[in-house]
């Protein structure tokens, strides 16, 4: 078990987990479930209960990270925008995401979300069903998020 920085689409995290050394190694690797812990969602990006699942972190061969990020009833993300661009496959629940400007949309399993590089944007849940997407975000130099203000009550309940 080696410690490791993840970078996962909602910042940096410190975890302990099983490293493939994706660089050297031509075997298959395989992560074991249960090997990389729940993260909560910090406060200072999400409103409500927000938990992040780290599925993979970005690597030299693929340049983007997967994680599973599941929002309680009412919970979402900080306005932000990535610098690659981000996609987002809903999973479960019922949600919401709204790009700058225009109208909230409501997401269901099996939608697929793109965000392009530098639109401003957030996702989460419905009021009142929890949702769980996978978030497949790109990184450009390390970085693959850039954080903004809170969603309002108001902005969140507009329709
Ligand atoms: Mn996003």
């Amino acid at each position: 078990m080696n410690r490791f920085i993840a970078k996962i689409g909602w910042g940096v995290f410190a975890l302990h987990a099983a490293v493939a050394s994706a660089e050297t190694s031509k075997s298959q690797q395989i992560t074991r479930a249960g090997d990389q812990a729940s993260i909560a969602g910090p406060a200072d990006y999400f409103s409500g209960q927000a938990r992040i699942d780290p599925v993979w972190p970005a690597d030299d061969h693929i340049n983007a990270s997967g994680g599973l990020v599941t929002f309680e009833p009412g919970a979402r993300s900080a306005w932000h925008t990535h610098p690659a661009g981000q996609r987002l496959v809903v999973i479960s629940g019922v949600g919401r995401t709204q790009e700058w400007g225009k109208s909230i949309q409501e997401i269901r399993p099996g939608d697929v979300v793109w965000c392009p590089p530098g639109v401003k944007h957030w996702h989460g849940a419905s009021p009142t069903t929890a949702m769980t997407h996978l978030a497949v975000t790109g990184t450009v130099d390390g970085k693959n998020v850039n954080w903004m203000e809170k969603v309002t009550d108001e902005q969140y309940d507009a329709r």
